[in-house]
Parts: structure tokens; sequence; C-alpha cells
């Protein structure tokens, strides 16, 4: 099938679907300057992200993790704004046809272009606390002259984010199956499928009869297996030509 004849099916899927919610991962925040972890100009291309973003290594090494992962990070979401990937979902919570965000992404670019109700599956670079008395800091106040940055109390200070060997908070990973459970539409936008639990959120919707719409410009392993339809490109191209055809549907 023709990419327009896709774009053009799926709008009509998610125009007619009663629930529908999204999965994201790194791939919609590419157009946003932020590189993926894999997938070409990857930051796996530079770095291995299995030492430099797993809990183990960063516990042995915190110094050399702020150094080359977190300190580039911070200065990359520091200017990072939301694209058209990110508008094109929030305009379609707007349009009443997106209740949820269950998102792998650390950026908080969701929130920023509007969306009200998103899971930070993998948590937040906005917030970090000391590992030792847990004091919360705020981005902007964290001192990176010497690294790693420490509390007041001598503690090093990391991300609210989950590691590579950390579990999922609770609360998020039952929240995400249970609407992964009782969606009948997911779109699955910019991510590998390859990060478990996040992975999984798609087979949970399809083994209870949800429509999976992916858009990514490779395929993944959800191709032809989980999902129904692969849009193969870019998050923000694909992304406002589905709401333009939404739009014209409703006109
Ligand atoms: P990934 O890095 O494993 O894969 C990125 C995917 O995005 C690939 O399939 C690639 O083909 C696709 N892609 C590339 N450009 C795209 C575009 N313009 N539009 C749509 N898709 C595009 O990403 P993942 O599956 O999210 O897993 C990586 C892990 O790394 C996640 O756990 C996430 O927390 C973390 N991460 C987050 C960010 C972020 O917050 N922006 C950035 C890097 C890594």
């Amino acid at each position: 099938m023709k990419t327009t004849d896709q774009i053009n099916t799926a709008a009509r899927k998610i125009a007619a679907a009663r629930h529908s919610v999204a999965l994201t991962g790194a791939g919609i925040s590419v157009e946003s300057g932020i590189p993926p972890f894999r997938g070409k100009g990857g930051l796996w291309e530079k770095i291995d992200p299995m030492k430099y973003a797993h809990i183990q290594y960063f516990l042995a090494d915190p110094a050399d993790v702020w150094r080359v992962l977190l300190k580039e990070m911070k200065t990359l979401l520091k200017t990072a704004t939301p694209n058209a990937g990110h508008m094109g979902l929030a305009r379609l919570e707007q349009m009443g046809l997106l209740k949820t965000i269950i998102t792998q992404n650390i950026d908080g670019l969701h929130q920023r272009a509007g969306n009200t109700d998103v899971i930070e599956f993998h948590g937040n670079f906005a917030d970090y606390y000391c590992i030792d008395c847990r004091l919360r800091q705020k981005f902007d106040d964290i001192d990176l002259r010497s690294l790693p940055p420490r509390c007041a109390c001598g503690g090093v200070i990391r991300p609210d984010c989950v590691f590579f060997g950390e579990t999922i908070p609770v609360n998020l990973l039952l929240r995400s199956r249970e609407i992964a459970s009782c969606c009948d539409l997911m779109l699955v936008v910019g991510t590998s499928a390859v990060v478990q639990p996040a992975a999984f959120m798609p087979a949970i919707a399809k083994d209870h009869g949800a429509l999976v719409i992916e858009i990514n410009p490779e395929p993944t392993p959800l191709t032809h297996t989980v999902s129904d339809i692969l849009i193969q490109g870019k998050a923000g191209a694909v992304m406002t030509a589905l709401i333009a055809e939404l739009e014209r549907l409703r006109s």
C-alpha cells in the first residue's frame, strides 16, 4: 500500500476508534535535535548506552556517566522544543482522538506540546535527587563544574529516570498495562520496540483486540507481527499528514 493510502486508512481508523492511546520512543524527538539510542545518528554510534545508561556503571563511576551522557543530555534538553510529531499527538488529544501517551522519553516534550495525560515510563530528566538523602533538586540548580554533581550532604545527584538494570515504578507499569489492555487503537511512534517492558505494550493491546499502527522510518520487531500497519516515515511528516486527513474528514 502507498504511504498516502496508509495515512488515509489510519486516519479513518483513528476517527472511528473509541479509545486511542500512543506509545512513543526516542525517535519522535529526533526532529527536535535529541539523538535516539539506536538507528542512524543514534548515541549507540558513539557510546554504548548499555554501559553508560546502566545503573551499575552509574554507581561505579558516576563522574564518567555525568561527563559522557548526562551532561550532554542536560544541554540538549535545555534547547529542544516540541516538533511536528509531538504537536500532532497534542492536536489528536485536542480533537478528542487520543486519551493517553505512554512515553519512554525523558525529555518532557509531550507535556510541552500540550498532552495532558502522559505516563513517563522511564522518568524525566527535569527532575534529580540525591542518592543518599533523597533531596530533590531542579535541573537548573545543579552545578556541573565538578563531576559528579553533589548534594549539600555530599551524596551524588542522579536524574529521576529509570536506568537500564532498574525496575519501572510499579504504579506506572500497572497503569500502562491497564491502558494497553483497554484501548482499541494504539499508535506506536518512534520506538525500536526492543526495550522491555515498554515494548510489550503494543503486544498487550493487540492481544486485547486493538489495532496497532506504527510510525517509524524503519521496520521494528513489531512490524508484520504485532502492528497492523507500518507507516514508514518520520514522525513529523506522518503526524502532519494524519492530522490534515483527520481535519478533512471532520470538515
Ligand atoms: P531507540 O533509540 O531504541 O530507537 C529509536 C527509533 O526511532 C528507531 O526505531 C528509529 O528508526 C526511529 N526513528 C528515528 N528517527 C525517527 C523519526 N524522525 N520519526 C520516527 N521515528 C524515528 O528508542 P526507544 O525505543 O525509545 O528506546 C531507547 C531508550 O532510550 C528509551 O528507553 C528512552 O528512555 C531512552 N532515550 C530517550 C530519549 C529522549 O527522551 N528523547 C533519547 C534517547 C534515548
